[in-house]
C-alpha cells in the first residue's frame, strides 16, 4: 500500500530540517507576539526575554509559561495579537470555571487549522472521494467547524449533521452512504445504542475520527468491533486552535504524530517546566509556530504523556508520536519531593 500525504514534503521532511524549521519560526514567534500584544510584552520583558537576542529553540526554556488561568484572566481578547479587523472567526469553550477561552482566527489561522484537520483526515486514509458526516455541532465550540473547515482543504462531500436527532444522523448516512463520522466518544456510543435498537448497520461506512474525553483502548476496540471501522484518536485544544490541529495517530497507531511544523510540544517536570527525558512521563507544554491571531507561547497544558519516538514512523511520517493523554497534572502525588504519577502507581 502507497501511503498517502495530504503536505508530502512538510510531513515527511528530516528531522534535521524540522528542528531547523522550528529555531526559524519560534524567533518569529517570538518577535510577533512581543510586538503585537502588551501582555505577553510585559512577561517577556519580565523574564528578560529580547526578541532581537532571543536564540530560538536554545533558548526556548527562558520562556515563563502561560496557562489557562491567563486565558481566563484575559478574557475575552486580551492576549489578541492582530488588529482587531484582520479577525474573521472566533470560537470559544466553556471551561469548568464559567469563564470560557476565546480563540481568535485570522484567515491565514483558519487555513493552518483546515490544513492541519486535512492532514488527519489523510492520516485515516480519506480522500476527496469521501462522504464525511460531521457530527459535533457547528457552533462556538471548535469542533463542528473545524471538521468542516479540514473537510472543505481535502475537497470531499460534507455532511454538517451536528449533533443529536440520531435516528436522522443514521439515516443521513445510510441515505448519503457516509464513509467518514468524526464525533466524541460519547456520542459514538449513542450511535451504536441507536443502530442496535433500529437493528441496521452503517455497511459504507468505514473510518471515524473521535476526540475531546478520554478515549480507552478499550472504547476504541468495542467501535472498531462493533461498526467495523477504523478509529483514530485526534488531537486538538481550543488554545492550540481547535480539533486536529495538535495531530493524530496513522494506520499503525503507535502514538499521536503532532505536527511539529506547526507546533512545538515540550514534556516537562510540571514543577520546573524543565524537559524531562524521552519516555518519561511529563506535563504537555505546547508553542504554536504558524497561528497569528492569539497564538499559545509554552502553553502549560496540565495533561500528562511521554515521548514514544522522534524517529520516522513506519508511515514515512518524521513528526514526533507522543503517548495518550494518561492524566491530569492536578492527580499527580508528590512523595517525599518526588512526583509520582497515577499511572506509575498502576505499574
Ligand atoms: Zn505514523
Amino acid at each position: 500500500m502507497t501511503e498517502m500525504y495530504f503536505n508530502p514534503v512538510e510531513e515527511t521532511m528530516s528531522r534535521e530540517q524540522l528542528t531547523a524549521l522550528q529555531d526559524v519560526r519560534l524567533k518569529a514567534m517570538v518577535k510577533h507576539v512581543y510586538e503585537g500584544n502588551e501582555w505577553y510584552r510585559k512577561r517577556f520583558q519580565e523574564a528578560g526575554i529580547n526578541p532581537d537576542t532571543f536564540a530560538g529553540l536554545a533558548d526556548l526554556e527562558k520562556i515563563p509559561v502561560m496557562g489557562k488561568l491567563d486565558f481566563r484572566a484575559q478574557y475575552p481578547e486580551g492576549m489578541r495579537c492582530v488588529p482587531r479587523d484582520q479577525i474573521v472567526e472566533m470560537h470559544q469553550s466553556s471551561g469548568s470555571t464559567g469563564t470560557p477561552v476565546v480563540m481568535l482566527y485570522t484567515q491565514a489561522d483558519v487555513d493552518q487549522w483546515a490544513e492541519c484537520m486535512a492532514r488527519c483526515y489523510v492520516l485515516g486514509g480519506m480522500t476527496s472521494k469521501d462522504v464525511l458526516q460531521i457530527t459535533p455541532g457547528l457552533g462556538l465550540f471548535n469542533g463542528g467547524f473545524g471538521c468542516f473547515h479540514g473537510g472543505r482543504k481535502l475537497g470531499c462531500y460534507i455532511i454538517p449533521a451536528g449533533p443529536g436527532n440520531t435516528v436522522r444522523q443514521i439515516k443521513l448516512a445510510k441515505d448519503l452512504h457516509t464513509t467518514a463520522i468524526v464525533a466524541v466518544v460519547s456520542y459514538c456510543t449513542r450511535i451504536m445504542e441507536v443502530l442496535a435498537e433500529l437493528k441496521e448497520t452503517l455497511p459504507d461506512l468505514k473510518v471515524g475520527f473521535f476526540g475531546s474525553e478520554t478515549f480507552t483502548e478499550a472504547m476504541k476496540q468495542k467501535i472498531r468491533e462493533t461498526l467495523g471501522i477504523d478509529v483514530y484518536d485526534i488531537w486538538g485544544m481550543t488554545e492550540t486552535g481547535g480539533i486536529g490541529t495538535l495531530g493524530q495517530d496513522c494506520r499503525f497507531h503507535c502514538g499521536t504524530h503532532v505536527w511539529e511544523d506547526h507546533y512545538i510540544v515540550e514534556i516537562v517536570d510540571p514543577k520546573t517546566y524543565k524537559a524531562v527525558p524521552d519516555g518519561e512521563s511529563g506535563e504537555l507544554v505546547v508553542t504554536s509556530l504558524t497561528r497569528q491571531a492569539l497564538p499559545v507561547v509554552r502553553f502549560h497544558t496540565g495533561d500528562l504523556t511521554h515521548v514514544i519516538s522522534r524517529n520516522r514512523c513506519s508511515c514515512g511520517r518524521s513528526h514526533i508520536r507522543l503517548a495518550p493523554i494518561t492524566g491530569r497534572v492536578d492527580d499527580m502525588i508528590i512523595i517525599k519531593g518526588v512526583n509520582i504519577f497515577p499511572s506509575q502507581v498502576e505499574k
